[in-house]
């Protein structure tokens, strides 16, 4: 049976998941979604014995129904390869009485890459399937991580471009170098003046034009999305939260059908929607629990049912979290809505006209199972600090305010139910900070210096990622306004 996608702002279109993967978001500005989250289709006794390629295609072969078991096979093997330094891809480390699954193993070495190794895959084979002859632009928004991950996984990708661009302060000093340095020829990079939110909005806006679409379409050029909207993310990542439960049970540290909770560190809302994507698809789940840094929107919308962004924007040592909009929780709003997209439509255009809006108190009660916290800067610091000096593991911030969160779960509610931690981010990307919250003295010491310092104290290998950096030559300095991004976008592509 072939599984169809739906707008989440529109029951009257439907669309393989080809095409969804193809359009990024909806024409209508809502987000794809499966008609029905499908069922593993093997049982997680079988599940415990397999690779994490061979896990992939059991879960990805319930979404995308209109590849071919060839196509999705080699899609994986091109993606899960040596680019990763582990074979494992997603290994499971047990921290500090929590399970660490460490998704930075990639090229990148941000979770990102887990998505972002296979979406360029996907989108080729999607556009074969689709007969488009156009080149495929790939436009983007970055916290930071999803910047350099995407160009790494997009470039030199036939029948592909990618634009990029991000906060020009608002990433760490290695991830501007990381996409500065990017190599390829159809990659640009552009520091726009502004946060992250304006990066995304820009983006936002030109994926909703339609006289620009038009206009691209004449020059032989498409846009589409590597942001995490895209179900060409999504998917990907439903697979190491499966993983991560089989090789719990194949270990032995659970039981057969025993439920866990996994503690995420979230901005836009991808990473713990898959885990809820994965829940639905029968995996033993039990909580969800979000953790966000100081931009506390989520916290704030689980504990009231309000989501309100019209708030302070604060830069912190986690900036991939640092969001006020989180796109990809219109795909949870739809489900507690029971798929109403009209509701769904009316709450998106509350949060774009007031910034804000309420959901009902049964689209609340259906969402019992995600629990929101969040970690100041100075407990993120200290958590950072604690659990390296009591177990000698260093943690980046991203995953440390998850660490943080899950634990203060944890006294709180006594729920000690077993706890995948997803972490998302080397230390070595957030060297600095790192360094700092283990030890005061490294503050005023440079970057660069601090990270043969990291491998001493961690005695974990310097990624490849940071050495290729350390003698890569600048490529991309453009910048521009946030409200030109589009005239940018127009000067790149000569239309
Ligand atoms: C992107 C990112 C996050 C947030 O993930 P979402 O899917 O956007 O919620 C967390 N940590 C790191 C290191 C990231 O790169």
């Amino acid at each position: 049976m072939e599984l169809k996608y739906k707008s989440t702002r529109n029951p009257d279109v439907t669309v393989t998941a080809s095409e969804a993967i193809l359009k990024g978001l909806a024409d209508d500005g809502g987000l794809f979604v499966p008609v029905e989250i499908p069922k593993l289709s093997v049982s997680l006794d079988e599940l415990k014995d397999m690779t994490y390629q061979d896990t992939a295609y059991a879960v990805m072969k319930e979404f995308l129904t209109d590849f071919t078991e060839e196509e999705l096979r080699d899609c994986i093997r091109k993606a899960y390869d040596g680019k990763f330094d582990t074979e494992e891809i997603a290994p499971l480390v047990k921290v500090n009485g929590m399970y660490h699954l460490e998704l930075f193993h990639g090229a990148t070495i941000a979770f990102k890459d887990m998505a972002l190794s296979i979406l360029p895959h996907l989108l080729t084979v999607s556009a074969k399937k689709n007969r488009v002859k156009n080149e495929i632009v790939i436009l983007t928004a970055t916290s930071g991580d999803t910047g350099k991950a995407a160009m790494a996984g997009f470039a030199d990708v036939e029948g592909t471009r990618i634009i990029v661009f991000y906060p020009r302060d608002g990433v760490s000093r290695i991830q501007k170098l990381q996409m500065a340095t990017q190599k390829g020829n159809n990659v640009d990079v552009v520091a726009i003046h502004g946060n992250f939110d304006n990066a995304q909005s820009g983006v936002k806006a030109m994926f909703e034009d339609k006289a620009l679409a038009a206009e691209l379409e004449k020059k032989g050029y498409q846009f589409s999305s590597a942001n995490s909207i895209n179900i060409g993310r999504l998917v990907p990542q439903v697979v190491y939260y499966v993983y991560a439960y089989a090789n719990l049970l194949k270990n032995g540290e659970i039981q057969p059908g025993e439920r866990i909770n996994v503690a995420v560190p979230t901005g836009n809302f991808g990473n713990i929607l898959a885990a809820y994507y994965a829940k639905q698809m029968g995996l033993p789940i039990q909580r969800l629990i979000c953790a966000s840094n100081e931009n506390k929107v989520l916290f704030d919308f689980f504990g009231t049912g309000v989501y309100d962004r019209n708030r302070e924007f604060i830069l912190t040592s986690s900036p991939s979290m640092d969001i006020l909009i989180s796109s990809n929780l219109e795909r949870l709003i739809y489900l507690a809505a029971d798929c109403d997209a009209e509701k769904t439509s009316e709450l998106m255009e509350d949060l774009k006209s007031e910034g804000t809006y309420r959901i009902t108190e049964e689209m609340r009660e259906k969402m019992a199972d995600f629990r929101g916290g969040y970690a100041t800067e100075e407990q993120t610091c200290r958590q950072i600090g604690q659990v390296y000096r009591k177990t000698g593991y260093v943690m980046d911030p991203h995953t440390a305010v998850a660490s943080y969160v899950c634990e203060d779960y944890r006294k709180k509610s006594g729920d000690m139910a077993k706890c995948v931690v997803a972490s998302t981010a080397s230390p070595y990307k957030f060297v600095k900070s790192v360094m700092t919250a283990i030890d005061e003295k490294y503050g005023a010491e440079d970057e660069f210096v601090l990270l043969p310092k990291l491998q001493e104290i961690s005695g974990t290998a310097m990624p490849e990622a940071i050495r290729e950096i350390l003698d890569a030559n600048i490529l991309h300095t453009l910048e521009c306004d946030a409200d030109r991004m589009e005239e940018t976008v127009r000067s790149i592509l000569g239309i």
